[in-house]
């Protein structure tokens, strides 16, 4: 039934249930890297509680999947406090959506924001935060709940695109994803069965499970990799453009995704989807959309964030490949 024919009744009784599904998927896929559903499944009840939220604000809650940032840190590591929080994204699902998303932008009466976007790869993995002090690598992390992560430290030093020392003596923070690239992923499927192990459902959840381990020789052997894209304290880096801050962090020794690319309009922003829609599965490593961000850090700031989502980055999201794939049966295994 279309949200705007439904009573407030009816929404509570429907809305009451979604919410706790969504919270269940949520803990299997973010806590135990064992989704039971495809992403696509996810995403539009998640679409529906947000049109239900929208329409029926009164039954809002601040526990529900839509106020809240991914899931709770792994009981047996240890707990890390970020003093910035690391977001979750929000999401468009058409170039439309996106035009529309950057009209109210411009419309924002009180920050001025100039039509310039960097678009970046969205690489699928999960979050990673690594902390530097005089240039040497003090602390890795997940993102965890976006405010409480898990100290994966001993697990990073293990990750060869990692540096453990800078060439500059910086004190800063620096985020991007981890991943599995996709070879690894099909290696490791091959070995875990072989072995009589479970097997993981996607690169995404194969990344997760590694780097989330609690001895490091495990993670060792996994080939994880890293793509950094993000420095929160900027200023610091003495750049004043997101596509700058990349090329930055390239010079610093972090691997940086090379497809970035700064546009200013609809014809360019279609271009750069269409063309990675195109070369996605050619690309040794899994994406599941395209970001696109402000390239002008001060707007950045100046526009912030909500309670989950920055107001001045979105991700587009590809079309699901397939969507009669089974989801097999898959295990947390420490
Ligand atoms: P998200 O993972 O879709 O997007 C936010 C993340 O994108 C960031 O945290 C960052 O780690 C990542 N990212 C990758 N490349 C980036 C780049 N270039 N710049 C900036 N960030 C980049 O958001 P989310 O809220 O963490 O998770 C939602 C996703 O998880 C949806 O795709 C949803 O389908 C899936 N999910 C699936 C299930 C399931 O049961 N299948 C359950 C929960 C969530």
């Amino acid at each position: 039934i279309p949200v705007d024919q439904l009573t407030l009744a009816a929404a509570k009784q429907e809305i009451v249930p979604l919410r706790k599904q969504l919270t269940q998927w949520g803990k299997e896929y973010y806590e135990q890297d064992n989704p039971t559903v495809e992403d696509y499944v996810y995403d539009r009840a998640y679409q529906r509680l947000v049109a239900l939220e929208q329409r029926f604000p009164e039954l809002k809650t601040s526990d529900s999947p839509t106020q809240r940032v991914g899931g709770g840190p792994q009981s047996q590591l240890t707990k890390v406090t970020h003093d910035i929080p690391m977001l979750s994204m929000g999401d468009v699902f058409s170039i439309d959506e996106l035009m529309d998303f950057n009209q109210r932008q411009q419309d924002n009466k009180d920050v001025e924001v100039a039509p310039e976007y960097n678009l970046e790869l969205k690489i699928d993995g999960l979050s990673l935060s690594l902390v530097y002090e005089n240039g040497k690598l003090v602390q890795g992390s997940t993102r965890g709940n976006g405010v409480i992560g898990e100290d994966v430290t001993a697990n990073v030093m293990t990750i060869k695109s990692v540096p453990h020392e800078l060439p500059e003596p910086l004190s800063l923070e620096f985020r991007g994803e981890c991943y599995m690239p996709k070879k690894s992923f099909v290696n490791l499927n091959q070995e875990r069965e072989a072995a009589g192990q479970p097997i993981f459902a996607n690169p995404r959840n194969a990344a997760a499970g590694s780097l989330r381990q609690l001895d490091p020789h495990v993670t060792a052997k996994r080939d994880l990799d890293t793509f950094m894209y993000y420095v929160p304290e900027y200023q610091k880096l003495g750049v004043k453009t997101q596509a700058a801050a990349l090329d930055r962090m390239r010079e610093l020794g972090f691997n940086v995704n090379p497809n970035n690319r700064v546009v200013h309009n609809r014809q360019e922003i279609t271009a750069y989807i269409e063309e990675y829609t195109a070369k996605r599965d050619q690309l040794s490593y899994g994406i599941d959309g395209i970001v696109e961000k402000v390239n002008d850090l001060d707007t950045e700031i100046a526009l912030g964030n909500t309670v989950k989502v920055p107001r001045w980055e979105i991700a587009y999201k590809f079309p699901p490949e397939e969507q009669a794939t089974v989801v097999r049966d898959i295990e947390w295994t420490v």
